[in-house]
């Protein structure tokens, strides 16, 4: 017989766990059952609010290993030495899908990473495209309702979605790569991952340079057809949970090679696009692939909950060396990423195991729910004349010159309004013609859901940002929905 004994939350042993107590056999209950009243209290608090974005997730640990010496770009100790590693989590999603949609569905991937290194925890909260459907955290709330679900029908609308799209040129980039095969991966570890915004690096002579960051797989690039994504949506919705919990299980470790790209200051200002707009990408001929190291994922947590759904990941969450750009997109999400875990886990998530930092943490932060006091009774006020917390100079954050001193709502820059030459590279240099192919069937089928009055108005207005990207582009949709274009008018705006 086993020694581990049926208890209480409190460890108090009991045996009753199938039969009420109740008063004669048929009942009714006695209130004073109170392991009836535990149970029944613990299970309907089971859920925490789901996240609004990226619900339907998985995670595993992994190591971080230096590979290359990029101590001169940044003095964060973890790149101090090649052959440094860390201990990492990291969690992928889908964005729109509520916690039980399909694995396989048409939609950017999540690709969050913490690195648990000496100098704090550092998260790298990015998706498996380089660039953000939008540029300005003002406009995300009315971005993402255009991807859940109608206020009246309950029902996701491809005309809201277009719509959206259609009166936000910036978007048609991360469209064309949404639309394109990388839409539908092959669970998570056949594809890349991008940390999207700009971030800076300061090395040990505190100079500083802007810099991406980018995972790309060793697995090699696989995605689902449009066809077979949908398909398996109904008969494995959960397939790529399945796909990196079984190669983990098998010791077939997913790995990824992260490197950076590096910008100087005299290049961003040179730079024919804003370097700090997310919905552009700095070409990889100007601004090379520089190899950093590789992650590994080799562990799959023992329980989903406590580490994958309680994982808290924000892009605010940098160390030493590493430091923030003007990205408006990143600057908004610096606040909403931890507003959004403290609302989801409360003001101590940093205290629960997989958002913890191994190495502790010092500061005058106390109590709150669930706190699980790892302070002590230390003075929990500064300065005191009892503890031996220190500030280091070293931590200093590095001053920098902005580039205005004028406050406004700006919304459209010099050289900011071109929303169409890149998608149009990756058309015309980067897709083969059977993947261009397959690019344009997919957006027809989508564009074909657009329904109600506004139906032709939004696929005209779409039709041109296509046509602006690249002719053929454009021609090839229209003619796939149907739509006249007078040739004429087009010869006439090249
Ligand atoms: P490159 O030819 O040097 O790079 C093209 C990049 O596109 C590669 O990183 C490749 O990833 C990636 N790619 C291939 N197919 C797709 C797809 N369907 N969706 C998204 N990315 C894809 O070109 P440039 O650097 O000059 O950029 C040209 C265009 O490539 C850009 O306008 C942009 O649309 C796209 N791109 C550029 C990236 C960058 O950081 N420069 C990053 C990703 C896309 P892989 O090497 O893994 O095959």
């Amino acid at each position: 017989m086993s020694n581990k004994k049926l208890t209480s939350a409190q460890g108090n042993p009991y045996f009753e766990h199938q039969d009420s107590q109740t008063v004669g056999p048929r009942g009714p209950v006695l209130l004073q059952d109170f392991m009836l009243q535990e149970n029944l209290a613990h299970f309907v608090r089971e859920r925490i609010p789901e996240r609004v974005v990226h619900a339907k997730g998985s995670g595993a640990y992994g190591t971080f290993t230096v590979t290359q010496d990029i101590s001169s770009y940044t003095k964060a100790k973890l790149f101090s030495k090649v052959g440094n590693s860390c201990r990492t989590f990291t969690r992928f999603s889908t964005v729109g899908g509520e916690k039980g949609s399909a694995d396989t569905a048409r939609d950017p991937r999540g690709f969050a990473t913490k690195f648990y290194t000496e100098e704090g925890n550092w998260d790298i909260v990015g998706n498996n495209t380089p660039v953000f459907f939008i540029k300005d955290a003002k406009k995300f709330p009315d971005f993402i309702h255009t991807q859940k679900r109608d206020p009246k029908t309950n029902l996701k609308s491809h005309t809201a979605i277009w719509d959206f799209w259609s009166l936000n040129p910036e978007s048609l980039h991360q469209v064309l790569i949404l639309m394109s095969d990388r839409g539908t991966p092959y669970g998570y570890r056949h594809m890349n991952g991008y940390g999207s915004h700009t971030f800076s690096m300061t090395n040990n002579d505190n100079q500083q340079v802007w810099v991406k960051f980018q995972f790309k797989t060793l697995q090699g690039i696989k995605n689902w057809s449009d066809d077979e994504a949908t398909k398996l949506a109904g008969e494995n919705p959960d397939f790529a949970q399945e796909d990196l919990c079984q190669s983990i299980e098998k010791g077939q470790f997913p790995q990824w090679k992260l490197y950076i790209q590096v910008m100087s200051d005299e290049q961003a200002k040179e730079f024919r696009w804003n370097p700090f707009d997310v919905t552009k990408v700095w070409p990889h001929q100007e601004f090379p692939l520089i190899e950093v190291g590789i992650l590994e994922l080799n562990e799959i947590p023992n329980n989903y909950f406590a580490h994958v759904e309680q994982a808290a990941f924000s892009p605010s969450q940098i160390i030493n060396g590493i430091g923030f750009s003007p990205d408006k997109m990143l600057q908004g999400r610096i606040f909403s990423y931890p507003d959004a875990q403290r609302y989801r886990l409360g003001a101590n998530y940093h205290q629960l195991p997989v958002n913890a930092c191994p190495y502790g943490y010092h500061n005058y932060q106390r109590d709150g729910a669930m706190a699980t006091n790892p302070a002590g009774d230390t003075p929990n006020y500064s300065p005191n004349s009892f503890d031996d917390i220190v500030t280091d100079e070293k931590y200093k954050n590095n001053n920098y010159e902005l580039d205005s001193n004028w406050v406004g709502h700006y919304n459209r820059n010099e050289n900011e309004d071109d929303h169409y030459t890149q998608p149009g590279l990756l058309y015309t240099k980067v897709l083969n013609p059977e993947e261009k192919g397959r690019l344009i069937q997919n957006i027809i089928d989508h564009m074909s859901k657009i329904s109600g009055p506004k139906r032709e108005e939004i696929i005209n207005r779409q039709l041109c940002h296509f046509f602006r990207a690249n002719i053929e582009l454009g021609m090839k949709i229209a003619m796939g929905l149907n739509i006249n274009i007078d040739t004429n008018t087009l010869n006439h705006s090249k």
